[in-house]
């Protein structure tokens, strides 16, 4: 979150049901679907022990939210983040099942996230915390249930230690009940890049679309872990000089153009891309008000709001992070003329190659590199299609063209199933 926010937090819940309600309205949906809708299935919240390495006990706090199980068992990452309240991963959750629908991809949605600092564990404390967490949550995932996966601050080693986890108390190994684990244990060659993959996929639609030509283009990127670093060097393989990135230290800006490859080496020596020579130091915030063609936010929620949608200077922004747009910007950025392509389209590669992991898992099965890149970018590249269709039709603009594809698709299942009893 960029340090200079001092109004009263922004509620990710309040934002994400505020943008179903606005879907529901231009859909006409059935009032007692869009009460089922509008609210989680399940939430759990856990307390749990962890021995740390200097003798004591600590108790940390955690959630799993299944938001919908309609389309299929819930999908979704797992957030560690000291910052992480039931409301955000409530969000999360609605969010994932949009864009599992966004995409066609045979889920609902669910999230999970741990009030920890990670950068303030010993690896040992990480694991230990980890196999607990993902005991304690136990009651609700599984393969055919509810899979977990990376989100911020969780890696594919986390996602072993899951697996094995669970694998244990099962007695047999299960590699389908969590995605993003490393290839050595039943990974997906690509999942580590489809998130910034399936963006830049998005991004050259959109350009296309624009008529902008992506070589002469600059680009910011807000976030340099797993989406915002790779999306920075997907953009550089496309042509376009990023000017810009930044991570919880702050951010760098060098208007010629940074080379994204030096920058992670600093990045991985110093802890932080601030620094980096021959750049200059601005702060989250300005970099989001940067002179740039193409905005990518690929870190927290609520960064473009109401305060600083007004300097907002770029033709696209697209939502690498979950959230990262509140509504009342939303509403202005469509005014500006600025080409939204929203999260829950925009970073669906993620959850698009994770899908195609727990495919290949559970059929024991392999595929190739090249495959799962060419998969991503035929989903990818129609949801796109689908989601333009839609805010040219309606005349609205690209995350409520995403939300009526997605609703509806979700209303439909949900309706056809009927209630039980
Ligand atoms: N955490 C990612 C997201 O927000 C990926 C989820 C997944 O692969 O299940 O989409």
């Amino acid at each position: 979150m960029t340090t200079e926010q001092t109004a009263a937090p922004i509620n990710a819940w309040q934002v994400a049901q505020s943008q179903f309600d606005l879907a529901a309205e231009m859909l006409n949906l059935d009032p007692g679907l869009r009460r089922v809708l509008r609210e989680p299935r399940r939430e759990l919240t856990v307390h749990f022990p962890v021995a740390m390495d200097d003798g004591s006990t600590q108790v940390f706090t955690g959630y799993r939210v299944q938001h919908n199980l309609g389309r299929g068992p819930a999908k979704g990452g797992i957030r560690y983040h000291q910052d992480v309240t039931i409301d955000e991963v409530k969000a999360l959750a609605m969010w994932m099942t949009w864009k599992c629908a966004v995409v066609g991809i045979p889920y609902g949605g669910g999230k999970g996230g741990v009030i920890v600092d990670p950068k303030k564990l010993s690896l040992k404390e990480l694991e230990r915390l980890s196999r607990r967490f993902f005991t304690e949550i136990e009651v609700l995932v599984g393969p055919e249930r509810d899979i977990p996966a990376p989100d911020v601050n969780t890696t594919p080693q986390i996602m072993s230690w899951f697996m094995d986890t669970y694998s244990m108390h099962q007695g047999y190994t299960v590699p389908g009940v969590v995605t993003g684990k490393p290839i050595s244990l039943g990974g997906s060659e690509g999942r580590n890049e489809a998130t910034a993959r399936g963006c830049v996929f998005t991004i050259v639609q959109a350009a296309a679309h624009l008529g902008m030509d992506l070589k002469k283009s600059t680009v910011a990127v807000q976030g340099f872990g797993n989406a915002g670093s790779i999306a920075a060097r997907l953009m550089v393989d496309e042509g376009s000089t990023v000017i810009a990135v930044s991570d919880t230290g702050g951010g760098i800006w060098k208007q010629d153009g940074l080379d994204v490859g030096k920058v992670l080496a600093w990045k991985k020596e110093h802890g932080t891309v601030v620094g980096f020579p021959g750049s200059q130091t601005i702060t989250n915030g300005q970099l989001l008000e940067l002179d740039c063609d193409i905005l990518i936010p690929a870190a927290y929620e609520n960064q473009i709001t109401a305060a600083n949608v007004d300097n907002v200077k770029a033709k696209i922004v697209a939502e690498a992070a979950n959230g990262p747009t509140t509504p009342e910007a939303d509403e202005v950025l469509w005014k500006k003329g600025v080409f939204m392509i929203p999260d829950i389209l925009a970073n669906a590669g993620g959850v698009t190659v994770s899908y195609f992991e727990w495919v290949q898992d559970l059929n024991r099965d392999h595929w190739t590199e090249e495959d799962v890149n060419a998969k991503l970018k035929v989903i990818m590249d129609k949801a796109f299609g689908e989601v333009l269709a839609q805010s040219l039709k309606h005349g609205v603009n690209m995350r409520t063209g995403a939300y009526l594809n997605a609703v509806q698709r979700v209303a439909d299942a949900t309706a056809m199933r009927g209630l039980y009893p």
